[in-house]
């Protein structure tokens, strides 16, 4: 495999954290790789801006703390996740309650509380034990259900109307970034699953931090900026960039977002797209004292969820000062929501003046999420040619979990292919629960 005429064995088109997950199997496995990124920065659509000391995600990045993924991708080791509070903040009849925490003395505490719009403490504990159930349930039995689109399953599934409406959909809203849920219930189910297994995260000190801690694992002179890869095939890859020009290799792989991977690869299937907005604001203090996931059941604005982002995560604000995260599903005119109506929206939820509050930036993606419809094929094939790979969210799960994935089963691949015994499992390593 080694040769002398090429600078690298394999080619990696495209530094997100498909890319670069594969980019580490294969270097683990032994094997030189280039890692071509278009961009002036690693991580795609896992990027943090740094303004006025706020560090500001492009996408708030819920991470599932059962991701087993984060603890195998070797150069993740010792990433720091700062966790959710158990359950979530429903915004529900112009009301905030706290629901969905099916965890010991909480759960006890949250199902015998008064009635709510949630239906009665039957209907709540129903919820408790179905979560608790969907917690211990084998992914080959969700598999194996009838698959039809989330919103269907809802309804099929026995949960109580109003549990459903007051905290199922809002929370599946938001997991899935799909405010119809439209999505196949398999992959909503196994969503779900993640949340009640484990609940929800962040990385400390932005999302950008996961593809900078496997960029900077790699060996050095591995990934290339501004470089955009113009043409494909298994032996050799046309760059736009006139002192790389073609580089020739033994294998190559598309990790470019499904867009990118469709123009370089024709036949390759493009889906249709979630798109998001995450809106920024500086307040002078949190608007809540827990690190929870605020959820509007509502619908009676334009924000979808929104987050304490610095209560979660301290190293997001400068000191004496809070950051607000706020995500509005769906698209949007100019890319630019209106700030008058955010706040507006923000002041209910919180139930605080958000007057004073400095909007800091927004970010829209009109592709943010491939839209995983039924029939979705979970592990859709990374191997398209001995010696051509394909990874990225589009072709698993539209979470950081499946890019991730898609990049270990593509290096998986490529290895079988040229001969290489599988490398040695990897011992998941420590991630700290920074709470
Ligand atoms: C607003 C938003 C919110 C999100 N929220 C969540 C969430 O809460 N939870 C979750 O799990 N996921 C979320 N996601 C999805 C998650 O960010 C993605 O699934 C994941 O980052 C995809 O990684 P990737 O490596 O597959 O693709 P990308 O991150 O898109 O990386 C592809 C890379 O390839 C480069 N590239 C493209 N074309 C070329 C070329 N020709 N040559 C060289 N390089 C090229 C690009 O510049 C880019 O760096 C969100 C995404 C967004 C945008």
């Amino acid at each position: 495999m080694l040769s002398t005429a090429r600078q690298a064995d394999v080619v990696v088109i495209g530094a997100g954290i498909a890319g670069l997950a594969a980019a580490h199997h294969l270097t683990s496995a032994g094997l030189t790789v280039t890692v071509l990124e278009a961009g002036s920065r690693v991580g795609g659509r896992m990027a943090t801006d740094t303004v006025d000391g706020f560090r500001l995600d492009h996408g708030p990045q819920l991470l599932n703390m059962s991701n087993p993924d984060l603890r195998r991708t070797p150069g993740l080791q010792g990433l720091r996740l700062r966790p959710f509070a158990p359950g979530a903040l429903v915004r529900a009849g112009g009301r905030g309650y706290r629901v969905g925490d099916t965890r010991g003395a909480r759960a006890r505490a949250v199902l015998s509380a008064a009635r709510t719009p949630f239906g009665d403490t039957l209907d709540r504990a129903g919820l408790g034990t179905a979560l608790n159930r969907l917690a211990a349930t084998s992914t080959a039995r969700l598999l194996a259900r009838p698959e039809t689109t989330a919103a269907a399953a809802l309804a099929a599934r026995g949960f109580a109307p109003r549990l459903v409406d007051g905290f199922v959909r809002p929370l599946l809203n938001a997991l899935l970034c799909d405010p119809d849920l439209t999505t196949s219930s398999r992959c909503a189910d196994l969503v779900l699953r993640g949340f009640a297994r484990g609940g929800t995260c962040l990385p400390a000190a932005g999302a950008a931090t996961v593809p900078q801690r496997l960029a900077a694992a790699l060996p050095p002179g591995t990934v290339r900026l501004g470089v955009r890869a113009t043409d494909v095939a298994v032996n050799t890859v046309a760059t736009d960039d006139r002192g790389t020009g073609q580089l020739p290799c033994r294998a190559v792989v598309v990790a470019t977002g499904a867009r990118a991977a469709g123009e370089l690869l024709p036949g390759l299937r493009v889906p249709a797209f979630h798109p998001v907005t995450i809106v920024h604001h500086a307040a002078p203090r949190s608007p809540l004292r827990e690190p929870l996931l605020v959820l509007d059941a509502d619908r009676h604005g334009p924000v979808s969820h929104t987050l304490p982002a610095s209560e979660l995560d301290p190293s997001r604000a400068p000191s004496g000062r809070a950051l607000v995260t706020s995500v509005l599903l769906g698209p949007q005119e100019d890319g630019r929501p209106d700030d008058i109506g955010v706040r507006k929206h923000l002041a209910e939820l919180y139930e605080t003046s958000t007057d004073d509050w400095e909007p800091l930036a927004t970010h829209h993606d009109p592709e943010a999420v491939p839209v995983m419809a039924a029939p979705h094929d979970l592990r859709r094939p990374v191997r398209l040619l001995c010696g051509l790979y394909v990874c990225g969210d589009h072709r698993d799960t539209s979470t950081v979990q499946g890019a991730l994935r898609s990049g270990r089963r593509a290096a998986t691949h490529l290895l079988a292919d040229f001969g290489f015994r599988p490398a040695a499992t990897v011992p998941p390593h420590r991630i700290e629960d920074a709470a």
